[in-house]
């Protein structure tokens, strides 16, 4: 993830996305980054279930040292909106 600096001074965020790995820019405050837990390389509220699917952790806190742990990953636009798409049919399967 680097910040260039145009002639304008506009600042233009060039970053890989974590999710689909493609290069994409964008503006430095403005990117949408997702915390990921290194350990399990996912969200700290993320987990694998017995059946290999993923579950949100609704039901448990996630504790300030897994948080802690997370580094910030940037994610592409589209990824974001898929994200968010998973994540809401991962709240409305369990509900
Ligand atoms: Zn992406």
């Amino acid at each position: 993830m680097i910040i260039l600096e145009g002639p304008d001074g506009r600042q233009v965020l060039l970053a890989d996305c974590w999710a689909c790995g493609a290069a994409f820019e964008g503006h430095p405050e403005t990117t949408a980054v997702i915390l990921i837990d290194p350990a399990t390389n996912l969200p700290p509220d993320v987990e694998i279930g017995e059946d290999r699917r993923l579950r949100l952790l609704t039901d448990r806190a996630v504790s300030a040292e897994d948080r802690e742990r997370c580094v910030q990953m940037p994610i592409c636009p589209d990824c974001k909106e898929r994200g968010q798409a998973a994540r809401r049919r991962l709240l409305a399967e369990d509900h």
